[in-house]
């Protein structure tokens, strides 16, 4: 027995429609133990487009030393139709990871930042400085082959190792980003220990700085169970843009949880009873979500996807 599809009351206050970025092929499948073959990842990606969602990140050129999970990008993405309507953006952690992802003919390419000292010592093996002296040459050459290129900021709201973080960074790394050519800055709360008050005053501060929130996207983890609190503050904000990942896959590696980040499906009931389009078929997500869990062997994180399986 399941209830659904949630009653719909409009709040004026927010957008009518919202572009849903799914992430889980690439920072869900990254994060998870298992790992599946690129049959099951092709099947992933095709099942999730033919679901609605409007854009599918499917993979990451990042050394498969660092990502074991992710080592068949090439294969996974020589499989896809890149030319489709709906765009396969990949990750390029640096210029090899460009050179990769060009030979793929691959048109929409992200990269990944860091809005901490430490996260960018471990992660990216460089400075806050440094690390757009890394991006700029990754950036300018994507551009100039005509990609598009949308740049995450993770640890804007908190950081494992530091702690807090001073937002005024956050806002200083994104605008440097956006300089350099980024089109979209995805937020990230890697941890998923931000609350909404800071999402609201993250957005502000962005606004005071001269970026408005067309250029931004939230990527909230759901760690401490604050993702949709954190979205609905973002919608109250203006923002259009969230991060996703089909069935919540993907744990958070930095911290001790089942839960990383926020589930797609939750997203989706969250946004359909709030009458804000988003152009996404729930019972193909609950159903790709279901089929992937018997892959993974594991049950979905997503609390609407066990809701609708009961
Ligand atoms: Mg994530």
């Amino acid at each position: 027995m399941s209830a659904g599809p949630p009653a719909v009351v409009r709040d004026e206050r927010l957008p009518t429609r919202v572009t849903i970025h799914e992430v889980g092929p690439r920072d869900g499948l990254q994060n998870e133990a298992a790992v599946v073959t690129v049959a099951v990842k092709v099947e992933l990606v095709e099942r999730l487009v033919a679901a609605g969602l409007p854009i599918v990140e499917t993979t990451s050129f990042v050394h498969p030393r660092w990502v074991p999970q992710l080592a068949d990008a090439a294969e996974v993405v020589a499989r896809l139709d890149l030319a489709g309507s709906t765009p396969l953006p990949v990750l390029v952690p640096n210029e090899r990871g460009l050179d990769r992802a060009l030979e793929a003919g691959c048109t929409h390419v992200a990269v990944f930042a860091s809005a901490t000292e430490t996260f960018a010592a471990k992660n990216l093996g460089s400075t806050l400085a440094d690390q757009m002296t890394m991006f700029e040459p990754v950036v300018a050459r994507a551009l100039a082959a005509g990609l598009d290129v949308r740049s995450y900021v993770s640890m804007c709201f908190g950081d494992p190792w530091e702690g807090a973080v001073d937002p005024a960074v956050v806002v200083e790394v994104g605008r440097r980003l956006l300089d350099l050519g980024a089109s979209q800055l995805s937020l990230g709360d890697t941890i998923g220990v931000a609350t909404p008050g800071q999402v609201t005053d993250l957005v502000a501060r962005f606004a005071a700085a001269g970026v408005g929130v067309e250029r931004l996207a939230m990527h909230f983890h759901d760690t401490y169970g604050q993702a949709l609190a954190n979205t609905h503050a973002a919608l109250l904000a203006g923002v259009t843009t969230f991060d996703a990942s089909a069935g919540g896959l993907g744990g958070c590696p930095y911290a001790q949880s089942a839960t990383g980040n926020l589930a797609t499906e939750d997203l989706v009931w969250m946004l359909t009873g709030l009458g804000i389009g988003h152009g996404v078929d729930l019972d193909a997500l609950v159903a790709t979500s279901t089929w992937l869990a018997g892959h993974l062997g594991k049950a979905p994180a997503s609390a609407v996807v066990r809701a609708l399986s009961r």
